[in-house]
């Protein structure tokens, strides 16, 4: 596909996707609150002050806990990027969305998301991210008016990696909020890709926490490859530098130079709803291998706790400070900003409503949570998991005993995971769980709906279908 051509799609989008939104706007209640979502990339939640990180770390997001609920025991439902957030946007699990479990190769297709149901209520709506598997291509600009993808840094080690440090992304989602007229409510999500690999701080951090020790003491070798065990990956490698301790306090001082610029964020974000009461929910995509099971400086390759645990804290009106124990998912984050906004929507989503953990924990013993990556699926229950591995996941092929491996984990008093024997009604659960998948879309195929949209606007010959658009030139047209 030819670049001008590319430009012509995106213009197309952009116009159609505006003209159906001013359609179906509705005047939102004046007591809407404004709502502030925050994704950080790669955090797992034992390295932050509040979950019980030994450094003051990140005082923001401590600042958050102390006037909200911190949910002690939230689990990703993917350990990729584009995975989690498709959940975290829709309510669905990885396989039940058309992301599925591929980071950046299937689009979110059929399906609303958050911010489609805040702009149908009548909010302003913004996305601010950092991450290249997170630009429109994967579909998650669906209901924003303004989706900046705007990377312009190429990751250290990996030039063909976009990303966009803390302070860029910060001021351009300040920009968008001190532009904000108060008169209608918005939805804004933040996302910052910092604690991500490599971890380069900006000089000003490093050193801030210094080496942290890690259970594995003595010098790692570098891979030559960007994945795998008992080593540093390539792309993570710093020059000279074989000590894990010090990789380790580098992920740190990386999370608390996000947790500034979140900081500038929150303050501009909160002076702007004087009028209106505020709403901010804090989670990150997925956790970070440093050391488990021979794993360093990476995420994706499972779904154990340390690349499933996150933070999910929750700050609205009227919710008293307090730690919730229950087992919660990203996927309960859309029934819960729906409840908390008092949208007229009732989406179907496999998440629930956390409103009653703001007061007390429920007894949620039966509970289970998905949580995926690729070629694993994984089931959460109150400190248990059981995980199933395969390189091509069907539920023929999740029997216990059959190829595929499975296996089963308990959570110990000291916060160990042992193995305990296989708990085949959760294996049966994944099997039928993996029954529900939806079929994936290739970012590389273009939609039908948004052909016809393309069409509707005179970029397309009307005879050029799915499979041709591809190939051929747009019709002339005016932009
Ligand atoms: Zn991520």
């Amino acid at each position: 596909m030819s670049h001008s051509f590319r430009r012509w799609l995106s213009l197309g989008l952009v116009v159609s996707l505006s003209l159906g939104a001013v359609a179906c706007s509705q005047e939102p209640p004046v007591a809407s609150p404004n709502v502030l979502l925050i994704t950080l990339d790669t955090l797992r939640s034992d390295w932050i002050h509040a979950y019980g990180f030994q450094s003051e770390n990140t005082p923001v997001i401590d600042g958050l806990a102390d006037r909200g609920v911190l949910f002690e025991n939230a689990i990703a439902a993917a350990s990729l990027t584009a995975p989690s957030h498709g959940s975290i946007m829709t309510g669905r699990y990885a396989r039940e969305h058309s992301i599925g479990t591929l980071n950046g190769e299937s689009r979110l297709e059929g399906v609303e998301t958050l911010a489609d149901f805040f702009r149908q209520a009548g909010y302003e709506t913004g996305a601010f991210v950092s991450n290249v598997v997170l630009r429109r291509r994967i579909g998650l600009d669906r209901g924003f008016d303004v989706y900046d993808d705007e990377l312009g840094k190429s990751e250290e080690n990996r030039p063909a990696y976009f990303e966009r440090p803390a302070e860029q992304t910060a001021k351009r989602a300040i920009d968008w909020l001190t532009k904000r007229s108060g008169e209608k409510p918005f939805f804004m999500w933040l996302h910052l890709q910092d604690p991500h690999g490599p971890y380069t701080p900006p000089s000003d951090y490093e050193g801030k926490v210094g080496p942290v020790p890690l259970r594995m003491k003595s010098d790692l070798s570098v891979l030559n490859r960007n994945t795998g065990q008992a080593g540093i990956p390539a792309y993570q490698a710093l020059p000279g530098v074989a000590d894990p301790a010090h990789y380790a306090g580098r992920y740190a001082e990386e999370i608390m130079y996000a947790d500034y610029w979140l900081g500038e964020v929150i303050k501009t974000f909160e002076s702007r709803g004087v009028t209106r009461e505020a709403v901010i929910v804090l989670t990150a995509d997925h956790g970070e291998s440093l050391g488990e099971q021979g794993y360093f400086f990476q995420h994706g390759q499972s779904v154990r706790p340390e690349l499933a645990r996150v933070p999910l804290i929750v700050v609205a009106p009227k919710v008293a400070p307090r730690k919730a124990s229950d087992l919660v998912s990203h996927v309960d984050i859309v029934p819960t900003l729906i409840d908390l906004a008092d949208l007229s929507v009732d989406p179907e989503t496999s998440g629930i409503s956390l409103r009653s953990s703001f007061t007390s924990d429920r007894t949620l013993d039966s509970r289970v949570v998905f949580s995926d990556t690729e070629g694993e699926s994984g089931l959460y229950g109150q400190n248990r998991l059981t995980r199933v591995l395969g390189s091509a996941l069907s539920s023929r092929a999740v029997q216990p005993g059959g190829s595929i491996q499975s296996e089963s984990l308990e959570e110990t008093e000291s916060g160990a995971w042992r193995p305990v024997q296989i708990d085949t009604s959760a294996v049966e659960q994944i099997s039928n769980y993996l029954d529900r998948a939806v079929e994936l879309v290739p970012v590389g195929a273009m939609a039908e709906e948004h052909i016809e949209q393309l069409r509707a606007l005179g970029y397309l010959d009307p005879e050029v279908g799915p499979d041709e658009s591809n190939s051929k030139t747009p019709a002339q047209g005016t932009p």
